[in-house]
């Protein structure tokens, strides 16, 4: 595996890779790997020639209140992960080999980032496009693999591609759980024995909600306050918004097959997300 700081020493691997007409799978990440990431690493593995994995803790994804400098960084960790899945590079750039001190332009997601998380994190999104798009260009990718996980920058970065004519070809990838259905999180780690537990919450109602919709209820207002209503029963957790979106992470009354109910509620501090697409099958 190369393990490799500079977008120089990245462009130049990859022309050579190219030259020898190797496909490039990209799998962005912020690092912490868990198993989650892995199942991005294997998809891409399985479909392309070549896996860069990038592991960069993007500051301008970041609110000023939020977890950037707290962000778990256990880089040795992820360069065993990577090395035990044979990933072919793993780009690890410093901030400043990616955002200088001078950066001026921005991918504007519009609408797009209005709702759920962006309209939680301003700016969120706007941070996303723009590195993504960095790393883009500098990995020139055939495919890049984005977990469904993030709902919604699976969508931003599909409508991006589109609108700026990235020749890439972006793969969903599903939910990767703990074994008693938490979504995988390179934040569960802030949780605390007690809070873990707690978290159980978040999938478990997830899951009823589903039934409830999949038993009829179409009106989302009710799946809504069904869901409000559980996470209260738990004391630290704490809703920070439950939705029912379309593709264009508008909210919808009447619920219908491909909507999305998403959600991300605070335990504690640690602020988790999960989500789930109607329609398809529960598998946790
Ligand atoms: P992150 O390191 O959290 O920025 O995530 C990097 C990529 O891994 C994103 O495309 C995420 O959606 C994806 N990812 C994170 N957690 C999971 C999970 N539990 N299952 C599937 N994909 C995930």
């Amino acid at each position: 595996m190369h393990y490799l700081k500079d977008i120089s020493e990245v462009r130049k691997k990859i022309s050579e890779y190219k030259k020898n007409n190797k496909s490039i799978g990209l799998v962005p990440t912020m690092g912490a790997l868990h198993k989650g990431h892995v199942s991005l690493i294997e998809s891409s593995k399985k479909s392309c020639d070549i896996t860069v994995v990038s592991v960069f803790v993007n500051p301008i994804q970041f609110g000023p209140n939020e977890d950037f400098h707290k962000y778990p960084r256990p880089i040795e960790q992820d360069i065993k992960i990577c090395e035990e899945v044979e990933v072919d590079i793993l780009f690890n750039p410093a901030v400043e080999e990616i955002i200088g001190d001078n950066l001026k332009t921005f991918v504007d997601i519009s609408d797009l980032g209005d709702n759920l998380c962006g309209a939680k994190r301003p700016g969120h999104f706007r941070g996303v496009a723009t590195i993504v798009s960095k790393l883009f260009n500098i990995t020139t990718p055939n495919r890049a693999f984005f977990g469904k996980k993030d709902i919604q920058q699976l969508y931003i970065i599909k409508k991006m591609v589109e609108d700026l004519n990235f020749n890439i070809e972006i793969i969903p990838c599903s939910i990767i759980r703990e074994a008693d259905g938490l979504a995988m999180s390179s934040r569960n780690r802030y949780l605390s024995e007690k809070e873990r537990i707690d978290s159980l919450v978040i999938n478990r109602t997830l899951k009823e909600a589903v039934k409830l919709i999949e038993d009829g209820e179409i009106n989302s207002k009710n799946v809504i306050s069904f869901f409000e209503n559980k996470i209260k029963e738990i004391n630290s957790a704490k809703i920070d918004y439950v939705n029912v979106v379309n593709e264009n992470m508008k909210n919808v009354e009447l619920i219908e097959k491909g909507n999305i109910i998403a959600i991300a509620v605070y335990i504690g501090k640690t602020r988790l997300i999960d989500n789930h697409i109607i329609g398809e099958k529960i598998c946790w």
